[in-house]
């Protein structure tokens, strides 16, 4: 687990503590409750900063078990330093240990647990995507350093501009895009179809049930409105 944060994380992990707590003062787009720190993590590690949700509320959107995707989510932010800031300042502030699970996730845990690791769940793994990041695409962006959250953000609203099954070519070279856009294209049900850092091409999800749904046994074939 990455406890310790790298100096060149710094000025990242500062601007998503602001963009949590930014967060955190809205409510859920979806059922208007309030949200805390975690499920505002959750929401922007899913590239939805713009309209952060509740668990319940996101993993609907997704169509994902609300378990499922609390293990798959904190797997991701276990790994990731700027993350997993973000995931110990909301423990700290909810008033849990750093590394506790906080029982508004893990509301079954009696208070006396509180202090046990979270278990990391195996995230399902994706076809290996080739590293022919030279292939046919239909758009480019070049994301620059974005990441932490920020980069998951605008792939979002940028591949909701191409049509289902059009490619967009990413140029991210932050090192954390390494984790962040497998992860993220494995739990929206997009389509990997190549990497070599600093390069990804990223197939927009067909309409589910179609050739090309997610690969992830747990989506189910609605319409995502998080992702479309
Ligand atoms: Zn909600
Ligand atoms: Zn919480």
């Amino acid at each position: 687990m990455n406890k310790e944060i790298d100096p060149q994380d710094e000025i990242d992990v500062t601007n998503l503590l602001l963009n949590l707590k930014i967060m955190r003062e809205n409510h859920c787009a979806g059922c208007g409750a309030t949200i805390c720190g975690h499920e505002a993590l959750m929401s922007l590690v899913m590239g939805s900063k713009d309209t952060p949700r509740c668990w319940q509320c996101l993993s609907t959107a997704l169509a994902y078990d609300r378990e499922v995707l609390r293990d798959h989510l904190f797997a991701l932010i276990a790994r990731r330093s700027c993350y997993y800031a973000g995931w110990s300042w909301a423990n700290q502030d909810e008033g849990f240990e750093k590394d506790a699970c906080p029982n508004c996730l893990w509301p079954t845990l009696s208070t006396h647990d509180s202090s046990k690791q979270p278990i990391l769940s195996s995230v399902v793994q994706d076809r290996t995507p080739t590293h022919d990041t030279d292939s046919k695409c239909d758009a480019e962006w070049d994301a620059g350093d974005m990441g932490c959250g920020d980069l998951v953000l605008d792939l979002r609203i940028r591949l909701q501009s191409l049509v289902p099954g059009q490619i967009l070519k990413v140029l991210a070279t932050d090192p954390g895009a390494k984790e962040d856009l497998p992860a993220w294209c494995r739990m929206t049900g997009n389509t990997l179809v190549a990497s070599h850092h600093p390069a990804y091409l990223i197939k927009r999800k067909t309409i589910p049930g179609t050739d090309d749904v997610n690969i992830c046994e747990h989506m189910k074939s609605n319409e995502i409105s998080l992702t479309n």
